[in-house]
């Protein structure tokens, strides 16, 4: 048996220890595997997310050298776009004041009572404390939604497009249900689409405003699916059935633009909130994708076990990034004067890529965009199907569009079968959070050259 020398923590041999001798692992690890799958089912069955094979393919491009204009990533880039001065000030004094051990492992209690507040005077609906759940960002709580009320075989409801619900069914071995939304309902479910499913569901899933599409859901729609969850849980009280819950996903709440309100189904119908869970967090309205500050909002024994589960994996956001997130969200002043700047600054972006598609439009060619409701993206419709490229390729698929921009024009899209689109009916989701308004305006010239290219 090989015994491994102890080496100090810089990693010289110290006096006391003896020098170590290193082995080699790599053939070791590399070795054909012995019997079957070494995965579990689930993990083998896992796709990685189509999004970052799309960024792949770009940074190829541009370690080669090519400029590209990247509206692919729904993240920012902070060279764009800065978090708060205050809440960067705040996680340096965290830091420095020793704020470095375990927090609770649901929040720190002044966050959750911060969340209470927030939505108090933001919403109207005052929750008790123990509503709320603090983890590492919104992708925990969805997470630890998903685990905390859907069995095996349960059936989730979802519109598509939407953001990786395919992928959280997968992991907890839920029925995906998927329903097709369309351009009409700016890709929004209604209530009529979400009707004959609710009976056999154990959670329906809503994202407002929606990433992909950048578009809200209007109140009659949502109103009315809270009015058929709570009808559907009256009839399954009376069987002694497990309700169906809401999953209420706004994380970019904070970023409607123009006419768009943003509303919530408790608002909206109070009798849904035992089944409502709310999914929201700093990452987006902030720019603060890297700090990881989410929080669910909801019943208090669903979010309790939610809070089990989490504390099991150690899902709990970082402690200098709470009392950060404190400070932030205790001040309404700062939270307005960063969002009074913030949002025109992305609304700029989405109304200079909605304006200039139209543009094209009118010069007829094959292009068309939503106008722009909320989130930092856009839905663009880019069908020049059938038509050929310089290089004598014909353009069949949402991909051949995807990769003849990247490759003629330099700019990279994400096509909406990344959300679970299976047509390719044109449609792609345009992100603004890495771009400048200089880097649009140099793009849109390249894209109608591209297209305007093809015969
Ligand atoms: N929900 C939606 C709709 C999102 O688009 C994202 C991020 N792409 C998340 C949740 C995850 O947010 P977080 O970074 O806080 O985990």
């Amino acid at each position: 048996m090989h015994r491994p020398g102890r080496v100090s923590p810089s990693g010289a041999p110290s006096g006391t220890m003896p020098a170590v001798t290193i082995r080699d692992l790599e053939p070791v690890l590399s070795a054909a595997p012995i019997g079957g799958p070494r995965a579990s089912a689930m993990a083998a069955g896992l796709v990685g997310s189509e999004i970052l094979k799309i960024a792949a393919d770009i940074r190829a491009k541009a370690a080669a050298g090519a400029k590209i204009c990247n509206l692919t990533v729904g993240d920012f880039s902070p060279a764009q776009f800065r978090i708060p001065p205050a809440l960067e000030r705040a996680v340096v004094k965290a830091v420095e004041a020793g704020e470095t051990n375990y927090p609770p492992s649901t929040g720190l209690p002044e966050l959750r009572q911060a969340v209470v507040d927030l939505y108090e005077r933001s919403f109207g609906m005052r929750f008790p404390v123990a509503s709320v759940l603090v983890a590492g960002g919104a992708r925990p709580c969805i997470y630890g939604a998903y685990r905390a009320v859907v069995d095996p075989g349960d059936a989730v409801v979802y519109p598509v497009p939407s953001w990786n619900n395919n992928h959280y069914c997968h992991m907890v071995g839920a029925r995906g249900v998927e329903v097709a939304c369309d351009r009409r309902d700016h890709f929004l479910p209604t209530k009529d689409a979400l009707l004959e499913h609710l009976p056999s569901a154990r959670m329906v899933c809503i994202n407002s405003p929606l990433n992909p599409s950048g578009t809200a859901i209007s109140e009659e729609a949502l109103g009315g699916i809270a009015e058929a969850v709570v009808t559907e849980n009256r009839r399954r009280a009376r069987c002694g059935e497990r309700p169906v819950y809401l999953l209420y996903d706004q994380i970019y709440w904070m970023l409607t633009f123009g006419d768009t309100r943003h509303t919530t189904p408790v608002e909206l119908v109070p009798e849904v909130a035992p089944f409502t869970i709310f999914v929201d967090g700093i990452s987006k309205a902030f720019a603060a994708t890297g700090l990881r500050v989410g929080w669910a909002v909801g019943p208090t024994d669903v979010i309790g076990r939610m809070a089990a589960i989490l504390g099991h994996v150690g899902a709990w956001a970082p402690r200098p990034e709470q009392r950060a997130a404190v400070a932030l969200l205790r001040e309404s002043a700062a939270v307005e004067a960063h969002l009074e700047t913030f949002r025109p600054q992305v609304k700029a972006r989405l109304d200079a890529l909605h304006a200039g598609f139209q543009a094209m439009k009118g010069r007829g060619l094959p292009v068309d965009t939503l106008a722009p409701m909320g989130a930092i993206y856009l839905s663009v419709n880019i069908a020049p199907f059938g038509q050929v490229t310089p290089a004598g390729a014909r353009l069949a698929t949402n991909e051949d569009v995807r990769a003849y921009l990247l490759e003629e024009a330099g700019v990279g899209i994400v096509p909406f079968q990344a959300f679970g689109v299976a047509e390719d009916s044109g449609w792609f989701r345009l992100s603004v959070g890495a771009v400048g308004r200089s880097d649009i305006e140099a793009a849109l010239p390249r894209i109608e050259a591209a297209l305007s290219a093809l015969a």
